[in-house]
């Protein structure tokens, strides 16, 4: 069958590292030469301020799912504790996606299914 795995087939934006649904012909960004997602491709997991992200790097950690972390300019976090308040997006290799969310959702039963859009 032509649509067998139709659903497991996404597209990759590797300007901003982000998932795009086949239907769509262009990312959020604009980028339009999208390519298949491969297992090594940094894809968008999650973003967590500083003390659920050090939860969530231990977590990471113990399961071997490498990850990479770029912060989130806030204006806020200028006045206040930059450590309370810095926030981080997190980014796991496209093959160990599925893994990585069963974790947040285990792990974070509130915090784990915030689904924030984080271009900056
Ligand atoms: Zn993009």
């Amino acid at each position: 069958m032509l649509f067998a795995h139709y659903k497991n087939i996404m597209l990759y934006c590797i300007r901003c590292n982000k998932l795009i649904n086949p239907e769509h012909k262009k990312c959020t960004c604009g980028y339009k030469k999208l390519r298949l997602a491969e297992d090594k491709d940094p894809v968008f997991l999650v973003t967590k301020n500083y003390m659920y992200g050090a939860m969530l790097q231990d977590i990471l950690s113990k399961e071997k799912i490498p990850y990479i972390t770029k912060p989130v300019r806030e204006a806020l976090a200028f006045f206040l504790d930059r450590t309370t308040f810095a926030k981080n997006h997190y980014f796991v290799p496209f093959g160990a996606l599925e893994k990585a969310k069963e974790l947040l959702k285990y792990y974070f039963t509130e915090e784990g299914v915030e689904e924030v859009d984080w271009h900056t």
